[in-house]
Formats: C-alpha cells, sequence, structure tokens
C-alpha cells in the first residue's frame, strides 16, 4: 500500500500569503519565515494587519477564491489520486486553503486551523502538531503504508528525508543544492515520472 504526500503552496498552488498580499495590496503581509524565523511571531503581526485592515474570515475567504491553482496542478492531483492514495500535508490553515481545494477536488489535507468569533474575526490560530509534516509520514509508517513525498522548501526536507521516498518539486537552487540526495523535477509530467519510479507496482503514465 503506498501513500502519496504533497506539500500544497509552491506545488499545486501559489504562496497564499504571497498572492494575497498581491491581490489585496497590503506589502506588509509579504513577510515570510525568511524575514521572521518566529512563526508565532510572524503570525501575531499577520493577524494584527488583517484586523487593521477589517479583514475577516469572510473577506480573506473572498480574495482567495479569486485564486487559482498553479497550471497543470488540476490534473497532476487526479492523474496522482488514480494511482495512490493522496495527502497534502500543509502548514496552511484550512480556512484559507478552501477555496482552492475546492479547484483541487478537496484531496484529503492534513494542515493548521484558525480561530475565529461570531464576527468572523481571526482571533488565533492552532497548530495541528509539531513537525507537522514529518509525524504524518511517521503516522502513515506506523499502519505500514509505503510513503513518497514531494514538497518545495525547508520546511519539507524532514517529510521528504522520513518518507520511503522524497522528491523535490519546483524548489530553489539552493535547496536542491543543500539535499542533493532528493531527486528535483519542475515540471508534472517530470513528477509524474518520479512518483512512477519511486513506486513498487507497476504503473505508466
Ligand atoms: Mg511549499
Amino acid at each position: 500500500m503506498e501513500i502519496a504526500c504533497l506539500d500544497l503552496e509552491g506545488v499545486l498552488i501559489p504562496e497564499i500569503w504571497i498572492a494575497f498580499a498581491e491581490k489585496t495590496g497590503i506589502e506588509a503581509l509579504k513577510r515570510t519565515t525568511r524575514d521572521e524565523p518566529d512563526y508565532d511571531v510572524l503570525m501575531r503581526y499577520r493577524l494584527d494587519i488583517l484586523e487593521k485592515n477589517g479583514l475577516g474570515l469572510n473577506e480573506i475567504q473572498e480574495v482567495i477564491a479569486t485564486l487559482s491553482p498553479l497550471d497543470g496542478a488540476r490534473d497532476f492531483v487526479d492523474w496522482l489520486r488514480e494511482r495512490f492514495q493522496v495527502v497534502i500535508l500543509s502548514d496552511t490553515f484550512y480556512e484559507f486553503a478552501q477555496p482552492l481545494m475546492r479547484q483541487l477536488g478537496f484531496p484529503t489535507l492534513l494542515c493548521h486551523k484558525l480561530e475565529t468569533d461570531g464576527n468572523g474575526r481571526v482571533t488565533n490560530y492552532r497548530l495541528r502538531q509539531a513537525n507537522p509534516k514529518r509525524q504524518a509520514i511517521v503516522g502513515f509508517k506506523s499502519m505500514y503504508y509505503r510513503t513518497i513525498a514531494a514538497g518545495d522548501s525547508y520546511n519539507d526536507t524532514t517529510m521528504l528525508a522520513e518518507a520511503d521516498a522524497g522528491i523535490l518539486f519546483h524548489a530553489p537552487q539552493n535547496v536542491i543544492d543543500e539535499f542533493p540526495q532528493f531527486p528535483a523535477v519542475h515540471t508534472f509530467e517530470d513528477l509524474k515520472k518520479e512518483f512512477i519510479k519511486a513506486s513498487q507496482r507497476d504503473l505508466t503514465l
């Protein structure tokens, strides 16, 4: 039995906070973990900006609904789901991802959760668990599933290492150079081939 685990942002959809900042013109929301490594500080900062701009969950979801998955992502997910059980492992929030997951046909998604008050104001966030991507792989392995994982960034590398096979997709050159043990591909066609190669079954394109 094999499970395909995919990162979401940068693999199937654009980076949500960046795309959201561009759509709304709020430059301050382009700050990422590269500028502020403390995730808690970064999230407090983001929630503060949302509040100051009067953006509650409804407004945020309206903006996110205008975003689209990356070109070819839906076809790729459909292709993969015909051959594997597919689980998306992401560091985004259900409330942000939802409009985009609709466009991907609602594959299974494990990610974090926002807390809102009765008026849709985002009051807090809840991380699913520490090191969530790697822990999901550990969990699947404990159920005797073989795992093949693909992701684009540093926050995916512990997942790729824990999986039976790890693949870098759309990764920047510095990540590719730092993790030469993983094959690195840049198109969905090549990613399909890597999944076929990593599978123990006799799959075809
Ligand atoms: Mg990513």
